[in-house]
């Protein structure tokens, strides 16, 4: 007997961030240069779902292979990933006060990121969904420029270290996007709004439909219009390190959305679901030990988790 069973491509995920050395220091120890970087968080949170993925992005050749290989062993296509030679990799160092929700950068060296000059790889130019990670602006719009179809969402990841030094180009790249993600103090600073239903009422005008608003370990908001959904962070016993949970709670959202080929704000809603479990666990240890080590069954058992932290029965 024969078959003719064409399979179903899976769908694609195109995500544009740093890839970067990061020296952090929390109130449990300090490391040395290690594997950070907004790509690659968003890379390895998004790699738990069923797509297809590409990083576009920029690094030294002091950037060790085995961090490549890393990606790599994640399914993770790297074509867009230029090595630059003789170059240095961008390096971010940052320190956590005691509560852990708050921190200074103390230091942003953008290196070879400040003349980067990104390349979608040709079979990602038509992806489903565009994961704008954080970095320069005008990066993120020139791979918008580089699409050759629309994509079905992009979603945009940002920080105040862009607000105070390309406002204008952020502006320009924040009104191609559907859905921002964004953390409570940017959003502030972003729109002049203390209170952050004004401040997403705000983000909305400038072009973004969705607005996702991250506070930390007081979860994440999602507002469409006049409607707006909240998904708790999970309580944990201990966060070690928080550095890279925005941007693992994005590769969440922007993964599950790829995988689901559902764009709408219901699907969003379960979106921020994942996108809160997945970051759950960056923070539990240093850096990206922990999404490094984690697996499917723990991901689905927290799941269950979130599940009776928010059902309850109320007679109205
Ligand atoms: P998060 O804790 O989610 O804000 O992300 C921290 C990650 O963002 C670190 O791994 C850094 O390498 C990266 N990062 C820090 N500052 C910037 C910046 N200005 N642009 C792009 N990525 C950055």
């Amino acid at each position: 007997m024969h078959f003719n069973l064409k399979l179903k491509e899976m769908n694609k995920l195109l995500i544009v961030g740093t890839v970067a050395f990061d020296a952090i220091e929390t109130p449990f120890g300090k490391t040395d240069k290690i594997l950070g970087g907004a790509g690659t968080y968003i890379g390895l949170s998004a790699s738990h779902f069923n797509l297809q993925s590409a990083i576009v992005s920029v690094v030294g050749d002091d950037f060790p292979q085995e961090y490549l290989d890393l990606l790599t062993s994640r399914n993770i296509d790297i074509s867009g990933l230029e090595v630059v030679k003789g170059g240095k990799t961008f390096f971010w160092s940052g320190k956590y006060h005691n509560d852990l929700n708050s921190r200074d950068t103390l230091a942003t060296e953008l290196n070879v990121l400040a003349d980067f000059q990104p390349k979608v790889p040709q079979n990602f130019k038509n992806a489903d969904v565009v994961m704008l990670g954080n970095l320069h602006p005008m990066v993120q719009s020139s791979v918008l420029d580089q699409m050759e179809a629309k994509p079905k969402l992009v979603v945009l990841d940002t920080m105040n270290f862009w607000m105070d030094c390309a406002l204008e180009d952020l502006l320009n790249v924040i009104k191609r996007v559907d859905v921002i993600t964004i953390n409570d103090e940017e959003a502030r600073q972003l729109s002049g709004e203390y209170s952050l239903v004004k401040a997403a009422a705000k983000i909305h005008t400038m072009g973004p439909k969705y607005v996702v608003i991250k506070k930390g370990e007081h979860g994440a908001l999602i507002f469409h219009n006049k409607e707006v959904f909240f998904a708790p962070a999970l309580p944990l016993e201990e966060v070690f390190d928080p550095t890279g949970a925005g941007d693992t709670f994005a590769g969440g959202f922007a993964g599950f959305i790829t995988q689901s080929e559902n764009v709408s704000f219901e699907n969003m809603k379960t979106a921020i679901i994942h996108g809160s479990n997945l970051a759950s666990f960056c923070v539990e240890k240093f850096g990206t030990e922990r999404m490094l080590k984690l697996n499917k069954e723990e991901v689905v058992a927290r799941l269950k988790q979130f599940k009776s932290l928010t059902q309850f029965d109320i007679a109205l």
